[in-house]
């Protein structure tokens, strides 16, 4: 098949979230298949024109235009948006419909993802549908994170070259408002998110924001497809980053990870002190209310805490002063560092994901193949992929790869952390639940099959 895969980030060349680590990892894994794929991203500053993704032979092509793309940050600056971010994402769109003409290559499929692509399926039948050359493409829309719509103020309309006709509630409008992400799952032939549980969360008034009705209705056409791992790119054997390579027979050496890490982010350190590391966005849907509510409990335990992320400015400044307030205990880089993001998969003992919501997760996945235990909130793809780990059964027949709790609240986080700390004490426990994680394998190679049944449905 021929496959057109559209996103607005694609590692290596752009990043912001999970979004570029599956758009630089599933095309590739698709032409393993043995389809013909080709990649489309804006061309952001200091992009090149063309490229390939690593290791593979797909075709990534970058749509230019200076005005629009060549900025410091792919959405946003200072926790701002673009404002003319909607006049990128309709010009993105059209410019990789015509680009297929340009190349005089047609899709069969046209693989949609986020609201920066929820126009190309209403294009596709609506301008775009009286061009023979358009005839019989379908689109697919992949969900990655509901809850950033792409919701712009009606007037946008006029930029987008459709009729008013479109701008009603059942196609593109959201209460008075042009909505991106609406458009594409009213309009696309299948949709399709990254795991299974969210795929029936978003179908609820709780996740749904406000699209609920409309998935609900699209229900049949709606697939949960959990996301792979890259493990060319994160693997504890081969990871050119972190201080030593290690594997699940020479585990010992993940301690000199831990030194390094410690060294680095300069932490001193303790005896016999747990290490717990974040990575993440710094977002509400993340948990750092939550962090935040239990942190002074935490600290009177024998742990230390290292914590990378960018994002809303309110918590830049709450984790600058617990910085202040707990020198010796924790750390927060309020960067995006994809070397030090490495250095502490390899060298924590757990990884922390309390999110609210979570669509896939990419951080809990990526502990996992590091030997790091991740304690998560049961939501989403967190909940598809993290087993919690009962002490109290007989351990040796257990799977648990994690810690698990429900209920979205500070006593149950502190509770599980408190829970986690047992097992990483007892010598027999923590070898297994970290045997059990780095034995998990979520590589693309199963999830890109999903995929391509789909197409082919
Ligand atoms: P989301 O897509 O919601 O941001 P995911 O867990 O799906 O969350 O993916 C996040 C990805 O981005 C992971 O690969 C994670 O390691 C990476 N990441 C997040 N924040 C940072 C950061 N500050 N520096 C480096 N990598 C980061």
């Amino acid at each position: 098949m021929k496959i057109l895969f559209v996103s607005s980030e694609v590692f290596p060349f752009s990043k912001t979230g999970g979004l570029a680590d599956v758009a630089g990892a599933l095309p590739a894994e698709l032409t393993k298949l043995g389809h013909e794929v080709k990649v489309v991203t804006p061309r952001y500053k200091g992009l090149p024109s063309e490229a390939t993704l690593p290791n593979s032979k797909t075709k990534v092509y970058f749509i230019e235009n200076d005005d629009l793309y060549a900025r410091d940050g792919l959405y946003q600056q200072a926790g701002v948006d673009y404002e003319d971010n909607a006049q990128r994402f309709i010009y993105f769109s059209r410019a990789t419909l015509e680009l297929c003409k340009r190349l005089d290559w047609k899709p069969d499929v046209i693989h949609c993802n986020d609201w920066q692509t929820g126009l190309i399926p209403v294009y596709l039948k609506s301008i775009y549908a009286t061009d023979p050359f358009f005839h019989g493409i379908r689109s697919i829309y992949t969900i990655h994170n509901l809850a950033y719509q792409g919701v712009f103020p009606k007037e946008t309309l006029e930029l987008t070259g459709l009729s008013w006709d479109y701008f009603t509630m059942d196609r593109v409008e959201f209460w008075g408002k042009l909505n991106f992400m609406k458009s594409g799952l009213v309009f696309a032939d299948m949709i399709t998110t990254v795991s299974e549980q969210y795929s029936r969360e978003i179908q609820t008034e709780e996740y749904g924001c406000g699209l609920e009705g409309v998935l609900q209705g699209r229900h049949h056409d709606l697939f949960g497809i959990i996301n792979g791992v890259d493990y060319k790119v994160f693997s504890p054997d081969k990871d050119p980053m972190i201080a030593k390579p290690y594997t699940l027979k020479t585990l010992e050496k993940k301690n000199d990870n831990k030194k390094a890490l410690l060294k680095q982010v300069g932490l001193p350190t303790k005896r016999g002190a747990a290490l717990i590391g974040m990575i993440s966005r710094l977002a509400d849907q993340k948990g750092f209310d939550l962090v935040a509510e239990m942190i002074e409990a935490l600290m009177v335990q024998n742990v230390q805490l290292v914590i990378l992320g960018t994002g809303d400015p309110k918590y830049h400044t709450l984790l600058q002063a617990l910085e202040v307030k707990y020198p010796k205990q924790l750390k927060a880089v309020l960067a995006f560092d994809a070397k030090l993001a490495q250095q502490i998969y390899a060298g924590s003992d757990f990884f922390l994901m309390p999110s609210q919501y979570e669509p896939c997760g990419l951080g809990q996945l990526i502990s996992l193949k590091y030997g790091t235990i991740p304690i998560v909130r049961e939501t989403g793809g967190l909940a598809d992929t993290i087993t919690d780990f009962d002490l109290a059964k007989d351990f040796e027949h257990e799977l648990g790869n994690g810690f698990v709790f429900l209920d979205y609240s500070a006593q149950e986080l502190l509770r599980t952390i408190l829970r986690a700390l047992v097992v990483y004490k007892d010598e027999k426990a923590w070898s297994k639940i970290r045997h059990n994680a780095m034995r998990c394998d979520f590589s693309w190679k199963a999830s890109a099959k999903k995929y391509e049944a789909l197409y082919r449905k």
